[in-house]
């Protein structure tokens, strides 16, 4: 898929608030500092579209960016801050749920993980969740710039295995990214630009 236009439509922390367009929709996610801003930004070419996280914790709210005025791209917050208040997290859970619960357009997710990391309960129990409620997802590993070839491999595999020896019968969708060489952008377009096109 060619990206010929991307344009940033609203923000905001309610699901009844978000734009009523029938256009299907595909929802990114992950802890803070994940590289989530870089990975919206480097899939649209365009530089600063999302906002990388200076202060991570300051971008609490459903952002919605309409691509190729055909679908919609949701950045949605980081979870897992440690200096996000008690209630700010409440707030922030109770949102996301009902994001995820009720918004229609909803095609799928994209559930970052950085991929130098081992399997976090944060982000297993989010997907754990998600798939309770029938809502589907890709993993995203992000950064693998970092890491060798053979080191991307152990670590994706790893990953999963962890997942399939857990709760999941097969190992979920996922795409090796990196937002500074750009890899992984190409699958994750023709992927999305798949589904659309069905
Ligand atoms: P967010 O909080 O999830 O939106 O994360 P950001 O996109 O703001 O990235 C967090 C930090 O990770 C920043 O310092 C980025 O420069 C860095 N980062 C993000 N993506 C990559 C990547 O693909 N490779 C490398 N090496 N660094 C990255």
């Amino acid at each position: 898929m060619k990206i010929k236009s991307a344009d940033f439509v609203m923000s905001n922390s309610s699901v009844a608030s978000c734009p009523s367009d029938p256009i299907p929709e595909y929802a990114f996610i992950g802890r803070s500092n994940v590289g989530k801003s870089s990975l919206i930004n480097m899939l649209t070419e365009r530089k600063s579209l999302a906002k990388t996280s200076g202060r991570p914790g300051k971008t609490q709210l459903i952002n919605h960016f309409r691509i190729n005025d055909n679908w919609f791209l949701v950045d949605l917050p980081g979870y897992g801050y440690a200096r996000v208040s008690k209630k700010d997290k409440k707030t922030f859970q109770k949102y996301i749920t009902e994001y995820f619960l009720k918004r229609k357009q909803l095609i799928s997710a994209f559930v970052l993980v950085d991929i130098r990391h081992d399997p976090q309960p944060i982000d297993l129990n989010f997907m754990e969740w998600l798939g309770e409620n029938s809502i589907p997802f890709a993993i995203v590993f992000t950064k693998s710039d970092k890491l060798k070839p053979n080191a991307i491999e152990r670590q994706v595999k790893a990953y999963l295995k962890t997942m399939t020896e857990g709760v999941w019968e097969e190992a979920p969708l996922h795409f090796v990214t990196s937002s500074l060489k750009s890899a992984g952008r190409d699958e994750i377009l023709d992927y999305i630009g798949q589904i659309n096109s069905d």
